[in-house]
């Protein structure tokens, strides 16, 4: 038996639930991972992409030396890099003297707006913390923007205006401590497989009663008691509809109403149209389940929310959001265990990245841009001449692209993203793409974006650095270095530190904003001094047990759920909604509703787990159709099919299921032969600039079999 030269614990590097994980190393090579029983976020649970899903480190495709391109890009012209004969392998003074060069003369031509850049809910917080501190501290922009605008930007703006903080408010493994958990919008199982494990367990073991809103009959429906399948985009009528009902009934808590919250009144008269049975037209949930739910969630002792991007991605992700929101208002299921507001972030990190500032419209510790406190403060952090930094907002993630060109966007910074993946409506998106006039991408693999790249710099795996992520439930923890880095590959903080010296020089300052640092831990000590949030929190601290925010002080043990005293905003506020439009409704030509969303096996681009023996696992595409829907079409299990929408089509296969409700279909988005995003509409809700990716108007027809990018055909029962 092999055994191991070490064993180094650090964290997983896909999902939000922050699995601890027991990496054994033998000749610098992962050859096995082990789950803890003291991991406190997975108690020796781990799931198939953090058991199996890591050999990506040592994929040949992988990049391991900085790269420019041979003929340079010209604006509007670019073109992807069919092949590495397109490259040439340059040393890092090279590659990062051009990219401080081309940035910098960007800058001074054409100002601060001229410049962007993309972080990564999948890097560590000290890489994110650096980019966002290089691009305002230098270059005077905050369009500085990460994919928590894809995820949970409306999660962010309905929590902000509701309570006044954003994050989860409890820990997931509440669950078992609760008496009612009402999920939706969430495959927890797949997209969060730990957090659904313990679900599961909570039902078969604690007798917690479980309701899942949902339009797929999703795992967790087997283990619910009312299962609501709604049509997707109606969560507005169907949480509002629970909102009459229990105000109806006399279910709220009126003495919480009364010191805790302001709005109810007019709340309630906008609650009176969303009858049970206006909202059966509607959503399709028989109004019957609709008072069942009501009934559950209200008359509990203790019920949690859990939320995901079913109820996010929608161009009114916000009012989706708050409508859910206000049942927490209405019962005071808040400030105990086993109660809360708890929206399950996707990434590892995405948590993390938004608590560091790579949001458009905050600093670190989500201090606003638009305030000149901030600005001064950060200021003062970053050894800057007072009135350095803008006060006006920067671009989102969604806005960045579409200002590409001459008179917006010229320079742009991509470090661990895959906007030609991510973006709604693709074949727009890459077009924008092509108007930059310098991309500089950061990443282990070339994907969908890096083909386009002027300059690719090859970043460390998680596994070759040291770090902290933030998981779902705000845990900040160690990510330990087990491995050497592959070739020349660098952590993503050293890169942009050794960069941004660069910068510093060929702008002439006369001033240094410290870049000096020689190991993560001082750079997430200077986080620490500025954000009171992370006071108390040192990597001496994390060494064994991360730490949930807030941790005010050294001697502070950190906070398991939040609002114990109230809210942030003094008292949480309803907000009398109506029932939102469609931006693309269906039509005869366009019948079915597709959403999207995740697989077990894979991680959103693919960019890791199609470079790993994972995607031997689940190798193609698929669309999930009803039984009902197929017959109709003519289409049985395994055959051809053509998904069209108004902006595109991808032909894969049919997955004939009950999975699927009859209207409905599901495609995945992790497979760039079959991108799901080209399908998708890019209207963004108004106030969090979410995309309305949950409801796309399709249509399904027989295919060839020649039409199929990607035959593999997986026979049912293999999964
Ligand atoms: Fe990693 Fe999430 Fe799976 Fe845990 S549940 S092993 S964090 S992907």
């Amino acid at each position: 038996m092999l055994r191991p030269d070490r064993v180094v614990r650090t964290t997983c590097p896909y999902c939000g639930v922050g699995c601890t994980l027991d990496l054994h190393i033998h000749d610098d090579t992962i050859y096995e991972v082990q789950a803890p029983w003291d991991g406190v976020a997975n108690r020796g649970l781990l799931c198939v992409k953090g058991r199996y899903g890591l050999d990506f480190i040592d994929h040949p495709h992988r990049i391991t030396r900085p790269l420019v391109r041979k003929q340079p890009q010209r604006a509007g012209a670019r073109t992807p890099a069919q092949s590495l004969d397109d490259w040439v392998e340059v040393s890092w003074d090279e590659a990062l003297d051009l990219v401080a060069e081309r940035l910098v003369r960007i800058y001074r031509e054409h100002g601060p707006r001229a410049l962007a850049a993309y972080g990564s809910a999948k890097a560590t917080n000290e890489d994110n913390y650096l980019l966002q501190k290089m691009f305002r501290a230098l270059f005077q922009t905050h369009s500085v923007d990460h994919c928590a605008r894809l995820c949970h930007a409306s999660t962010v703006a309905a929590l902000q205006a509701a309570i006044g903080s954003a994050a989860m408010s409890n820990t997931a493994l509440e669950v078992l401590e609760t008496e009612v958990a009402l999920v939706a919008g969430s495959n927890t199982t797949e997209n969060h497989p730990v957090i659904g494990a313990f679900i599961k367990r909570a039902v078969a073991e604690r007798g917690v009663k479980l309701i899942v809103v949902d339009p797929r009959r999703i795992e967790l429906a087997d283990y619910a008691t009312l299962w609501l399948p709604l049509k997707p985009g109606t969560n507005v009528p169907l949480f509002s509809a629970i909102a009459h009902v229990i105000i109806r009934e006399g279910w709220y808590n009126a003495d919480f109403v009364r010191e805790h919250t302001v709005g109810f009144e007019e709340f309630a008269r906008a609650m009176e149209k969303f009858t049970p049975e206006f909202a059966e037209q509607v959503t399709g949930v028989p109004a019957a389940d609709i008072i069942e739910a009501a009934r559950l969630y209200a008359q509990a002792d203790r019920a949690m929310l859990f939320w995901g991007m079913g109820m996010t991605q929608f161009a009114h992700g916000t009012a989706s959001v708050l409508s859910i929101v206000h049942l927490a208002l209405l019962t005071g299921h808040v400030g105990r265990v086993g109660t809360g507001l708890n929206p399950l972030r996707g990434q590892n990190n995405v948590q993390g990245a938004s608590d560091m500032g790579v949001l458009s419209s905050v600093y670190p510790g989500y201090m606003k841009v638009s305030d000149p406190a901030s600005a001064a403060h950060w200021e003062r952090v970053w050894n800057l001449p007072p009135g350095t930094l803008p006060t006006e907002p920067g671009l989102t993630v969604t806005e960045i692209l579409k200002a590409a060109g001459p008179e917006g966007v010229r320079g742009l910074y991509v470090m661990g993203e895959n906007p030609l993946m991510s973006e709604p409506n693709l074949a727009e998106a890459e077009e924008h793409l092509r108007q930059v006039d310098f991309l500089v991408v950061q990443d282990l693999f070339l994907n969908e974006t890096g083909v386009y790249a002027d300059v690719f710099l090859p970043a460390a795996s998680f596994a070759e650095k040291d770090g902290t992520f933030t998981n779902t439930d705000r845990r900040v923890q160690r990510v330990r270095q087990a491995l050497s880095p592959r070739g020349q590959a660098r952590p993503d903080w050293a890169i942009l530190a050794d960069l941004a010296r660069r910068i510093e020089a060929k702008l002439g300052l006369d001033y240094t904003a410290g870049w000096d640092y020689r190991h993560p831990a001082e750079i997430w000590d200077e986080v620490a001094a500025a954000v009171p949030a992370y006071r108390g929190i040192s990597y001496d601290r994390i060494e064994k047990v991360g730490l949930q925010w807030p941790v005010p002080s050294p001697d502070h043990p950190g906070t398991p759920f939040l609002y114990a005293n109230g809210f942030p905003s003094g008292k949480g506020r309803f907000f009398p909604l109506d029932f939102p439009e469609a931006p693309e409704p269906a039509s005869r030509q366009y019948p079915f509703t597709m959403t999207t969303g995740r697989l077990l096996e894979h991680w959103h681009g693919g960019t890791m787990t199609r470079h790993s023996d994972l995607d031997a696992l689940y190798p193609m595409p698929i669309v999930e159709v009803h039984p009902v829907d197929a017959a109709a079409l003519g289409i049985a299990d395994g055959d051809p099919v053509r998904v069209s929408s108004r902006r595109g089509s991808v032909v894969v296969r049919a997955r004939v299921t009950e999975k699927a409700t009859p209207g409905v279909v599901f495609l995945p988005f992790h497979f760039a032969e079959a991108a799901a995003n080209l399908l998708t509409l890019d209207v963004v809700d108004p106030q969090a600039k979410i995309p309305h990716y949950k409801a796309t108007p399709v249509r399904l027809d027989p295919a060839p079999e020649a039409a199929l990018v990607n035959p593999v055909w997986m026979p049912r029962g293999r999964r």
